[in-house]
């Protein structure tokens, strides 16, 4: 929600006025001084949006406020062109609404356009979000970082790196909304207070690291590409079973970390809806921009979001550094989730983070059944998963 600053107004004064926490507001704000607001500059609250309503007759400031769980001054900053004792039935003013119900809406086929169009609707909401592009997929869609937190500790989610686990978008999409609603509401996830969390953490989603995949699932191929898609699926159009990104590449399978033996012991030898690692590592853009993002930020830790297994990875080589155990028996403890060191896989974007970096990274499995999973299940992984979404930021 957008409000003007008046003379003697600070953010400080905000964070009172609204019962938003002051930090939420500054980073809502990037490029005002809150040491010198000028008069007549536009300040973005977070957590609440404007809602027009229309005076009836009788109607005042004070008794608006008192059935609206609001401030008088809160009525006024929002109607400074009103006169709050010469109000007229029938005359438009703004009123404040808190938000504190989800944007998101998980339980649905979430394709790469529902997720755009929840990012757009986050930022409006929460301006303390950043989006940044992190590139473009091979059909040219945007690979997005949503990127938030006032702190040190660099954290990585990820999902959907495989078209057909698209559900673990939605997650963590959910995962995050609940998180903002915590923020700027003060109320506890699970008995934990999130503010220091945000406080203490510079976390990193990438929600949708294979749109153009995701969208074949949901959607079915874009015209320019039925023909091509097609073949790789040897003429089915069944595209639930397909894991790549759109040329048919594992993107999980294209990181240089023992890509050779994947190279090797993989069964497709051509592009396939499943399983080819490509011709060398690191020839598609999606896995490209992945190890870009790495280079460039350096993360403390990773979490991949998959399906299925209800259990999670976190060794790679004996490179994993001590701490990956430590995180690991409390994502346990949170989750019920099975705690695995190794398995036999190469070549993944874990594997390649570990070895790399030598930083804790993990591959989370959702859930339990065939890829797709239902969204029946959407409910259940929420709730079991939730902890270890927790447990990354506060261990
Ligand atoms: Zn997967």
């Amino acid at each position: 929600m957008k409000v003007r600053a008046r003379s003697g107004d600070s953010f400080w004064y905000y964070s009172q006025l609204f019962r938003i926490p002051l930090n939420l507001i500054t980073d809502s704000n990037p490029d005002l001084n809150p040491a010198r607001l000028q008069i007549g500059q536009e300040i973005e609250i977070p957590g609440f949006i404007s809602r027009s309503y229309t005076i009836r007759e009788n109607d005042t400031f004070w008794k608006l406020s008192a059935t609206g769980n609001m401030s008088v001054d809160a009525l006024l900053l929002l109607n400074q062109n009103v006169n709050p004792n010469q109000l007229k039935a029938g005359e438009n003013i703004l009123l404040p609404v808190r938000v504190t119900s989800p944007i998101v809406n998980g339980k649905r086929e979430y394709n790469y356009q529902v997720l755009q169009a929840d990012i757009n609707k986050l930022k409006e909401i929460y301006p303390f979000l950043n989006i940044n592009l992190i590139g473009k997929s091979v059909f040219g869609l945007p690979i997005q970082q949503i990127r938030l937190g006032n702190g040190q500790k660099k954290v990585q989610m990820n999902a959907s790196f495989h078209a057909n686990e698209w559900i673990t978008t939605s997650i963590l999409m959910s995962y995050l909304n609940t998180f903002l609603l915590s923020l700027t509401n003060s109320t506890l996830i699970r008995g934990l207070s999130t503010l220091p969390l945000y406080n203490s953490v510079d976390l990193t989603i990438i929600p949708m690291v294979n749109p153009d995949g995701v969208n074949l699932v949901l959607n079915g191929p874009p015209e320019e590409m039925r023909e091509s898609v097609m073949k790789i699926n040897k003429g089915s159009t069944d595209y639930t079973g397909w894991k790549g990104n759109i040329r048919g590449i594992d993107l999980n399978k294209q990181f240089p970390a023992k890509w050779e033996i994947e190279k090797e012991r993989k069964e497709p030898k051509a592009p396939a809806p499943r399983d080819y690692p490509g011709d060398t590592p690191l020839t598609e853009p999606e896995a490209i921009e992945m190890a870009n993002l790495a280079r460039m930020i350096d993360f403390d830790r990773m979490l991949a979001f998959h399906t299925q297994g209800k259990e999670f990875y976190w060794g790679y080589e004996g490179l994993e550094p001590s701490e990956s155990e430590r995180i690991a028996n409390e994502f346990a403890r949170v989750s019920g989730y099975k705690s695995v060191r190794y398995i036999d896989s190469h070549a993944g974007y874990r594997d390649w983070f570990i070895q790399e970096f030598r930083r804790p990274g993990f591959t989370i499995e959702l859930g339990e059944g065939t890829n797709p999973l239902p969204l029946s299940q959407f409910d259940q992984i929420y709730e079991e998963v939730l902890g270890i979404f927790l447990a990354a930021l506060y261990m």
